[in-house]
C-alpha cells in the first residue's frame, strides 16, 4: 500500500495517540518503572510477570485492561479514568513478551465477545479475516 492510499485516521485514532502520549508522564506509571528497576544492572528492569525476564525495555501494563473484553469501548471519561489510575499498585511492569502474551489472551477474548450478539446472547459464527 502507497503512502497515498493510507487511510486517514479516525478521531478516535487521532485521540488514543495522544493519550498514549500523555500516559507517557503519568506519574503512577513512572513509579512502576522506578518500582521494577533491576537492583544492580543500571538501565535494566525486572519482569513482574516473571522476574527471570530481565530487559532493558519495560511495558507499563493495566492489571486490568482499560477496555475490558466484556465491555468494550463506554465512554472517554470511563477510557481516560481507566487508563490513568491513581495508583500503581493496578499496574505492572511487563517485558515485551510477556505483555504480549497478555494482550494476544485479551484480544482473543474481545474477539469471542464480539461475536455474541447483546440481545440473545447466542453465538454466531463469524469469519475473520
Ligand atoms: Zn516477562
Amino acid at each position: 500500500m502507497s503512502k497515498k492510499e493510507k487511510k486517514q485516521r479516525t478521531l478516535k485514532q487521532i485521540l488514543l495517540a495522544a493519550l498514549g502520549k500523555a500516559w507517557l508522564f503519568w506519574p503512577p506509571r513512572l513509579a512502576v518503572k522506578k518500582r521494577c528497576k533491576h537492583p544492580t544492572r543500571a538501565g535494566w528492569y525486572v519482569c513482574e510477570m516473571n522476574p527471570t525476564h530481565i530487559v532493558e525495555k519495560l511495558d507499563v501494563d493495566h492489571i486490568i485492561p482499560c477496555i475490558k473484553p466484556s465491555e468494550g469501548f463506554i465512554s472517554w471519561d470511563h477510557y481516560i479514568n481507566s487508563r490513568f489510575v491513581a495508583d500503581a499498585k493496578l499496574l505492572q511492569g511487563l517485558c515485551t513478551a510477556c505483555h504480549k502474551e497478555k494482550s494476544k489472551r485479551e484480544n482473543q477474548e474481545r474477539k469471542l465477545q464480539r461475536t455474541q450478539t447483546k440481545d440473545t446472547g447466542t453465538t454466531i459464527i463469524v469469519q475473520n479475516d
